[in-house]
């Protein structure tokens, strides 16, 4: 699992270059964040994750292999769990989290992400709001 995940899926290059085409910009694989975001808008504080469907057990395709049932039961339901972890790491620094499957369409997923994106830089930070306002 620790190699996996880590190259750039096929399904996240197609949502990478729909994003360009939008004209946004943003970092891959961010090394100094919990869980190393797919993709991330710092300016936005916007992470994005795009997730395999074996791997973090997608609701459609989200099989379990029939041998070995057990561990791969307990490796993949840790990888849900460390799921869970990365996303209450990034919330508690502050960033807003996104998780796509690889199997959705990649145009709705970046004009997900693009309209999260504009609502995130256009919401006002409750720190950059003036005092007189509170
Ligand atoms: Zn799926």
């Amino acid at each position: 699992m620790k190699r996996m995940g880590r190259a750039s899926t096929k399904p996240e290059l197609l949502i990478r270059r729909e994003l360009h085409r939008r004209g946004l910009r943003f970092r891959i694989n961010h090394p100094a964040l919990p869980g190393r975001p797919d993709i991330v808008f710092t300016r936005a504080r916007l992470a994005v994750f795009v997730d395999g469907c074996f791997w973090h057990r997608c609701p459609q395709h989200g099989v379990m292999p029939k041998n070995n049932r057990e561990w791969w039961e307990a490796k993949l339901q840790r990888n849900v769990e460390r799921d869970r972890e990365k996303d209450t790491a990034l919330s508690a620094l502050g960033w807003q989290v996104r998780h796509f499957w690889e199997h959705e369409d990649p145009a709705a997923v970046a004009s997900e992400i693009d309209q999260t994106w504009r609502q995130l830089l256009t919401t006002p930070k409750p720190d950059s709001r003036s005092t007189q306002d509170v």
